[in-house]
Protein backbone atom coordinates (compact mmCIF):
# COMPACT_ATOMS: atom_id res chain seq x y z
CA UNK A 1 0.00 0.00 0.00
CA UNK A 2 1.83 2.96 -0.98
CA UNK A 3 0.09 5.62 0.45
CA UNK A 4 0.61 9.15 -0.98
CA UNK A 5 1.15 12.08 1.49
CA UNK A 6 -0.52 15.21 0.64
CA UNK A 7 1.18 17.25 -2.55
CA UNK A 8 1.81 20.26 -0.56
CA UNK A 9 3.20 21.75 -3.39
CA UNK A 10 5.12 25.46 -4.24
CA UNK A 11 4.45 28.42 -2.02
CA UNK A 12 1.51 30.27 -2.54
CA UNK A 13 3.25 33.03 -4.87
CA UNK A 14 3.43 35.84 -2.95
CA UNK A 15 2.69 38.75 -5.10
CA UNK A 16 4.76 41.08 -4.31
CA UNK A 17 1.80 44.09 -3.30
CA UNK A 18 4.10 46.94 -2.11
CA UNK A 19 2.42 49.79 -0.50
CA UNK A 20 -0.56 50.43 -2.16
CA UNK A 21 -2.27 53.60 -0.93
CA UNK A 22 -4.99 55.10 -3.12
CA UNK A 23 -3.04 58.42 -3.42
CA UNK A 24 -5.97 60.57 -2.27
CA UNK A 25 -6.76 62.98 -4.43
CA UNK A 26 -7.43 66.28 -2.64
CA UNK A 27 -10.77 66.63 -4.28
CA UNK A 28 -13.23 68.68 -3.26
CA UNK A 29 -16.25 69.29 -5.17
CA UNK A 30 -17.32 72.45 -5.74
CA UNK A 31 -19.67 73.43 -3.46
CA UNK A 32 -22.35 75.86 -5.34
CA UNK A 33 -24.25 78.22 -3.17
CA UNK A 34 -27.84 78.41 -4.65
CA UNK A 35 -28.72 81.76 -5.02
CA UNK A 36 -31.88 82.02 -3.08
CA UNK A 37 -34.38 83.76 -5.56
CA UNK A 38 -35.59 86.51 -3.81
CA UNK A 39 -39.19 86.20 -5.11
CA UNK A 40 -39.92 90.22 -5.50
CA UNK A 41 -43.19 90.35 -2.95
CA UNK A 42 -45.41 93.23 -3.74
CA UNK A 43 -47.78 94.57 -1.34
CA UNK A 44 -51.23 96.21 -1.24
CA UNK A 45 -53.99 97.03 1.19
CA UNK A 46 -57.45 97.14 0.20
CA UNK A 47 -57.74 100.06 2.66
CA UNK A 48 -56.37 102.11 0.16
CA UNK A 49 -59.14 101.60 -2.52
CA UNK A 50 -61.83 100.85 -0.56
CA UNK A 51 -61.61 102.80 2.67
CA UNK A 52 -63.33 100.82 5.10
CA UNK A 53 -61.78 97.44 4.30
CA UNK A 54 -58.41 96.20 6.37
CA UNK A 55 -57.58 93.43 3.81
CA UNK A 56 -53.69 93.17 2.72
CA UNK A 57 -52.59 91.12 -0.11
CA UNK A 58 -48.83 89.84 -0.10
CA UNK A 59 -48.07 88.06 -3.43
CA UNK A 60 -45.04 87.76 -5.84
CA UNK A 61 -46.40 89.55 -8.50
CA UNK A 62 -48.60 92.60 -9.85
CA UNK A 63 -50.87 90.09 -11.74
CA UNK A 64 -50.96 87.62 -8.47
CA UNK A 65 -52.44 90.92 -6.82
CA UNK A 66 -54.69 91.38 -8.61
CA UNK A 67 -56.19 88.10 -9.40
CA UNK A 68 -56.10 88.19 -5.61
CA UNK A 69 -57.97 91.37 -5.22
CA UNK A 70 -60.31 90.34 -8.39
CA UNK A 71 -61.43 87.70 -5.82
CA UNK A 72 -61.59 89.22 -2.85
CA UNK A 73 -63.39 92.23 -4.27
CA UNK A 74 -66.29 89.82 -5.74
CA UNK A 75 -66.74 88.12 -2.74
CA UNK A 76 -66.38 90.80 -0.07
CA UNK A 77 -67.18 93.64 -2.22
CA UNK A 78 -69.86 92.36 -3.92
CA UNK A 79 -68.21 93.82 -7.35
CA UNK A 80 -68.86 91.02 -10.24
CA UNK A 81 -66.42 93.36 -12.36
CA UNK A 82 -63.65 95.29 -11.66
CA UNK A 83 -63.81 98.10 -14.03
CA UNK A 84 -60.62 99.22 -15.61
CA UNK A 85 -59.92 102.01 -13.55
CA UNK A 86 -59.80 100.02 -10.15
CA UNK A 87 -57.36 98.04 -11.49
CA UNK A 88 -55.16 101.07 -12.59
CA UNK A 89 -55.74 102.30 -9.03
CA UNK A 90 -54.95 99.22 -7.21
CA UNK A 91 -51.68 98.89 -9.45
CA UNK A 92 -50.66 101.96 -8.59
CA UNK A 93 -50.79 101.43 -4.58
CA UNK A 94 -49.10 98.01 -5.25
CA UNK A 95 -46.15 98.31 -3.29
CA UNK A 96 -42.80 96.27 -3.48
CA UNK A 97 -42.23 95.21 -0.44
CA UNK A 98 -38.16 94.46 -0.30
ZN1 LIG B 1 -61.38 94.92 0.31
Amino acid sequence: MSRRRGGRGGRSAATPVGRHHPAAPDLHPPIRHPIPLEAPVKQFACGDVVPNCTRTFLEPTDEEILAAVAVHARTDHGLTDIPPELVDRVRQRIRGAG
